[in-house]
């Protein structure tokens, strides 16, 4: 049997570890810090065999060098985001490889950053900071067009997708949700159990797919409603649903 727990780190990151309980063998998403690793291989008993990487920035690659000073693990990331050197495995879209028994499929999705990869292996999807749950990742080097297609090709993904994204970020991004979209019920159902989640300090991700495309603003600016918020925040008649998603972006931004 396969479990993921999230390890939290920093003040809002999650580092995923995969477990295979069968064998104590366990996988490491995005360590950016290596402690709270360190803690819980120690504390449960895991053997570390690999490190999947999303993106170059620090809360999620600073704990790497300090791991493999004590597990010789295989390192996986981006072929094209600046870490190469890190990397026993350069990956590019379309890469499937395997590890733990699963198989990981690698799709490229620029943005926030601009070689930032996906991993997705058995329904679950391992994203970093381009999506988020009700949101997305800041544009530090891509354009919004590239933001946009990225999150369009996780949505194309299966419905009952679960999301593992790199930050609990989750409660503050439907507060913005619902300032987009004040009458989205979904938005509000969904702000009450956050809530109530985190006043109990319980992480919030992984979430689905399909809830996602019915409650993030930025994966719903095709629809007449979050256009007319982001023409009336922006005062700019908006043709295009990629200039809805800048503004979107940009709102955000200077929102929180
Ligand atoms: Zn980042
Ligand atoms: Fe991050």
């Amino acid at each position: 049997m396969l479990h993921i727990k999230p390890i939290p780190a920093f003040h809002d990151n999650y580092i995923w570890c995969l477990v295979d309980d069968t064998s104590s063998h366990c996988l490491i998403v995005d360590p950016g810090d290596a402690n709270p690793v360190i803690q819980t291989l120690e504390k449960e008993g895991l053997l570390l065999q690999g490190i999947l990487l999303t993106h170059h920035h620090h809360d999620h690659v600073g704990g790497v060098e300090a791991l493999l000073k004590q597990y010789p693990a295989m390192v996986y990331g981006p072929a094209r985001d600046g870490i190469a050197g890190m990397l026993n495995h350069h990956l590019v879209e379309g890469d499937i490889f395997q590890i733990m028994g699963l198989d990981f499929h690698v799709m490229e999705i620029p943005g926030h950053t601009l070689g930032h990869i996906a991993y997705f292996s058995e329904g679950m999807l391992f994203c970093g900071d381009t999506l988020f749950l009700a949101g997305c990742g800041r544009l530090f080097e891509g354009t919004a067009e590239q933001m946009q297609d990225s999150l369009n090709k996780i949505t194309s993904l299966v419905d009952d997708t679960q999301v593992y994204c790199g930050h609990e970020y989750t409660e503050n991004n439907l507060k913005f949700a619902q300032l987009v979209e004040p009458d989205n019920k979904n938005i509000q159902t969904r702000l009450v159990q956050v809530r109530q989640q985190r006043e109990k300090n319980l992480p919030t991700v992984p979430g689905l797919l399909s809830l996602e495309k019915e409650t993030n603003p930025f994966l719903r600016c095709h629809l007449p409603q979050v256009k007319r918020a982001a023409e009336a925040h922006s005062g700019e008649k908006l043709n295009k649903s990629v200039d809805v998603f800048r503004i979107l972006r940009q709102w955000k931004d200077h929102t929180s």
